[in-house]
């Protein structure tokens, strides 16, 4: 059986204590990946190197995976986001956010099952801003053919391999004509001329949000730029029982970053109580892209062996928190490592 290396970032706030939960449950399902941890955010800082070292970079280009802790980037101070930079080095543009009820999480909706595609490159995420004058700031919002057209690409590809039958794009093109417009025509025109077998759905945002929160289960693969499919992450957590239990992967063409879509949670960082089923969702992602780009079956099989470990806890009602449990972090990895 060969052994595939992976880099861990712990990160920050609420990240060591998640990955260490995440990292045991994956040693007790004897998952095939040896780890090679790495820093970046203030955990990097405070070890005197750049908020993302570049030895960092090098090492998931070396390794092609990587698990990441959520990351805090010091406010002020001119830092780039970590996030940002490591999707824009390491050109991982297609952010995959699958949104499903778990068993044992009860929630206002049974029944959800979506996935949100957002692009990850660009957008008013570009980090372009500047002062204008005193008073006057602005920030620059990019949109580039080459991007639009690749994540829509990207999105009817996963779509029609994963058996998707709608895609549904979320955009604010009657304010924004000329970038949100540009990835409405790219959108369009991949789906006409490579996918017209996948229903295709436009949405201004507003409108969007508020079917969300009123029949979720009407979507199916919801394609975003880069700030919507931010904030329509964590609002389509919601439904689902929260940051806690919504996973994450960051792909590029030859590379991939797995990471929850929660933050670094400073509120209950350090406390023990983080839920770390959203990172453990994550390493689950990563252990079938494994399977499925290096074709190695045992790694399949340590995913499903982890999925089976916490669909029975949660139907045994062992959660954290935040789902409504009393567990901690690792009371909860214990759980799931007694069913393995
Ligand atoms: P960031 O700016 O890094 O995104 P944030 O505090 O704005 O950080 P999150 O870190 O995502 O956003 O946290 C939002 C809320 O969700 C907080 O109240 C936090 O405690 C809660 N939360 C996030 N992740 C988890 C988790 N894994 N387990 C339990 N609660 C969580």
């Amino acid at each position: 059986m060969s052994v595939h290396q992976a880099v861990l970032i712990p990160g920050d706030g609420i990240g060591p204590e998640v990955t260490a939960a995440a990292k045991r449950v994956l040693i007790a399902a004897e998952a095939p990946v040896a780890w090679m941890e790495r820093q970046a955010g203030i955990a990097a800082l405070e070890r005197g190197r750049d908020l993302m070292p570049e030895e960092t970079i090098e090492e998931i280009r070396r390794c092609g995976v990587a698990l990441k802790g959520p990351c805090t980037t010091p406010v002020g101070g001119g830092f780039t986001s970590v996030n940002v930079q490591l999707r824009k080095k390491l050109n991982l543009y297609a952010a995959v956010r699958p949104v499903r009820n778990l068993r044992g999480v009860p929630t206002r909706f049974d029944g959800v099952d979506l996935v949100i595609i957002r692009e990850n490159t660009e957008g008013l995420y570009s980090g372009v801003e500047n002062q204008v004058t005193d008073g006057v700031v602005m920030s620059m919002k990019v949109a580039t053919e080459v991007a639009c057209t690749r994540i829509a690409r990207w999105a009817f590809r996963y779509a029609n391999r994963r058996g998707r039958r709608k895609v549904t794009v979320f955009h604010k093109a009657n304010i924004m004509k000329v970038t949100d417009g540009l990835f409405l025509r790219c959108s369009r025109m991949i789906h006409e001329q490579e996918y017209p077998n996948i229903e295709y759905q436009e949405m201004i945002i507003d409108a969007g949000c508020m079917k969300l929160v009123q029949d979720p289960t009407q979507f199916d693969l919801l394609l975003l730029e880069n700030l919507y499919g931010d904030v329509v992450s964590d609002l389509c957590a919601g439904l689902v029982g929260g940051l806690g239990v919504v996973p994450g992967a960051n792909i590029g063409d030859e590379l991939a970053v797995f990471e929850a879509v929660h933050g670094s949670a400073p509120d209950i960082a350090g406390k023990g109580v983080a839920n770390p089923l959203a990172l453990l969702m994550s390493a689950v992602m990563m252990l079938n892209h494994l399977a499925d780009t290096c074709k190695d079956e045992s790694c399949r099989a340590a995913a499903e062996r982890i999925k089976s470990a916490y669909d029975r806890a949660l139907a045994d009602g062992r959660k954290t928190r935040d789902l409504g449990g009393d567990l901690g972090t690792e009371a909860f990895a214990d759980a799931l490592i007694e069913r393995l």
